[in-house]
């Protein structure tokens, strides 16, 4: 089915297209869904990150475009990982992407007596039995993709036998790992998924929310499209390595007598380029220490990219940019830093902050003095209003936008050289003044009161403009500045991932002078420093000591960061 078939016949819905919606407006057509169920199930085992961002936006985005919703759903299976934060930590970040579920989260151990049932359903049936082949032992007979299986010495126990197993593996009386509930299917199946897969282990780990309740845990395989039948999803949509799981999902469906029959459709994980994403290797970034912790805005994570500043809007449009498709192609992440971009150009007020400053003496301007000049907040939006700028006899500009010794295309201050300070007056560059080693610690300048406001009454032109902040109203901060955290697009192609971090990730300069009218805004407001980028507060701040973070820069970096391989 191709998303520009035109033959579909009611559902008139303004939803983008894709195959899953396809599918979702087919089935409300013919009558096969009258609701759409969706459900996001993470695993609580870590931070979401920019590839399960794709999933919520599929799952939550697609229920509400027509009609339905979506449910969140730990997939909390497997207590040895799973922890409490991480359970918060994601529903912090479903909720900050602009998504909301019905009720509380539902989680698959919500349902452990039901699954555990069932499972005494489907050995009643003849369906299941115990097995006591070492877990070695199992994987020796389940055979390879060219070789059969062949069936366990159990496979056989009679029905009684299992039964009774079963319930004394739940009472405890057997160690971790001593035997497993396995389905019945076929040993022989080209699908290694049918071969009598797992249903149930002993584990004796004290679960995040049923603590000590249990000590056999269902596998992903039996919790996952129960949970999704008791929920009545109608779509369960999961990504492509499942393909495979889709014949096993079906046939534990048929077998038990589930409240409702979902259907699993798979997508194409989101790969994007100069990261990764997964969970086991983010876990490594954080446990051994290569970054600051799990919302390090240097993370692929939605924490992090949500400290670092970038708009949930923001990412949202970059997910709705791609196509949810059945084949795997890696994305730019210029693509993500232009989403950014793009949303913050318009939702970020103007400021003027000097990163590393140098020092400048206006050497007419009277002593003790100072005014306040107007500057405007937004080029694009005059309702973003002004605001007053001081200006005073000392300030501060970029050490960059000074050179001794300039270059004939470079506009900007240089000994003689005239530039326009922002908002304000043109300078002249009278004086460098070095300390003993040589170095240019401050610059003596003149100004020209008849410019005030950016230009000169004699018509002449300047060809820099550059910004400044008045040395005695200046606030002090400290900037943290980004850089592409591997050294390759492509982490990991050729070893360990770790060995592909790049050791300059995070620049930190301590020694920033902001206008003060920073100090005013609130906390969480993203800023574009002038022809410096864009940047948000860090909570590591302090109304006294200001810290903040670089979004991204005002021009794409990553261009650069492609070609070098
Ligand atoms: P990881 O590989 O990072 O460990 P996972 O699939 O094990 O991810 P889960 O917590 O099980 O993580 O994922 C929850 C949902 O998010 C699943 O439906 C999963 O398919 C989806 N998901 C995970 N990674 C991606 C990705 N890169 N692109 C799209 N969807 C993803
Ligand atoms: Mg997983």
């Amino acid at each position: 089915m191709s998303a520009t078939d035109t033959a579909e016949p009611s559902t008139e819905i303004d939803a983008p297209s894709d195959f899953i919606r396809e599918q979702i407006r087919a089935d409300l057509a013919d009558g096969t869904t009258r609701q759409v169920i969706t459900r996001f199930p993470p695993e609580p085992n870590g931070y979401l990150h920019l590839g399960h961002a794709l999933s919520i936006c599929l799952n939550f985005g697609a229920a509400g475009e027509f009609g339905g919703f979506c449910n969140l759903r730990f997939d909390d299976t497997n207590p040895t990982k799973e922890e409490i934060e991480f359970i918060e930590a994601i529903q912090r970040d479903v909720t900050w992407l602009g998504f909301s579920w019905p009720g509380e989260p539902k989680f698959a151990s919500d349902n452990f007596q039901q699954l555990y049932d069932w499972a005494e359903h489907l050995i009643i049936q003849g369906k299941a039995y115990i097995d006591d082949l070492s877990p070695e032992e199992i994987r020796e007979y389940r055979g390879t993709l060219t070789e059969p299986g062949k069936p366990s010495p159990w496979r056989d126990r009679p029905t009684e036998e299992n039964l009774d197993l079963f319930r004394r593996m739940k009472a405890g009386e057997f160690p971790d790992g001593a035997r497993v509930l396995r389905a019945k299917i076929d040993m022989a199946s080209g699908n290694i998924n049918l071969r009598d897969p797992i249903l149930y282990r002993i584990l004796r780990a004290t679960h995040p929310r049923t603590g000590d309740d249990w000590c056999i845990y269902p596998t992903y395989d039996f919790a996952h499209g129960q949970c999704d039948a008791i929920e009545g999803v109608t779509h369960s949509l999961c990504t492509l390595e499942f393909a495979d799981h889709r014949p096993l999902y079906d046939w534990l469906i048929e077998q038990l007598p589930v409240p409702a029959t979902p259907r699993q459709y798979e997508f194409a994980k989101l790969l994007i380029s100069h990261t990764v994403l997964s969970k086991r290797r983010l876990t490594r970034l954080v446990t051994e220490g290569h970054v600051r912790g799990w919302d390090d805005p240097r993370m692929a994570t939605l924490s992090g990219l949500r400290r670092r500043g970038v708009p949930a809007e923001a990412l949202r449009s970059f997910v709705a940019k791609l196509s949810v498709s059945k084949n795997e192609g890696e994305v730019e992440m210029a693509m993500l830093e232009h989403a950014i971009r793009e949303n913050l150009n318009q939702a970020a007020e103007r400021r003027m902050a000097v990163l590393r400053p140098l020092k400048v003496v206006i050497t007419n301007y009277p002593e003790g003095e100072s005014e306040t000049l107007e500057a405007i907040n937004h080029p694009n939006d005059p309702e973003a209003g002004t605001r007053q700028v001081p200006f005073s006899r000392e300030i501060w500009v970029e050490r960059d936008d000074f050179m001794e010794d300039p270059p004939r295309k470079f506009f900007r201050l240089g000994p003689g050289r005239e530039v326009r300070l922002r908002f304000a007056y043109f300078i002249t560059c009278q004086d460098v003044i070095k300390d003993d080693a040589g170095e240019v610690v401050a610059l003596h300048c003149t100004y020209d009161p008849a410019t005030k406001g950016g230009d000169a009454p004699d018509g002449r032109k300047v060809k820099g403009t550059i910004h400044w902040v008045s040395a005695a109203d200046a606030l002090d901060a400290e900037v943290r500045l980004y850089n592409p955290l591997y050294t390759r697009a492509d982490p990991g192609a050729e070893g360990d991932f770790v060995d592909d971090i790049n050791p300059d990730s995070l620049e930190i300069l301590t020694d920033c002078k902001l206008e003060p009218s920073l100090a005013e805004m609130a906390a969480d407001a993203p800023v574009q420093f002038e022809r410096t980028g864009y940047f948000i507060p860090d909570p590591d701040g302090t109304p006294d000591a200001p810290v903040y973070n670089r979004t991204v820069a005002l021009r794409d970096s990553w261009a650069k960061a492609k070609g070098k391989g």
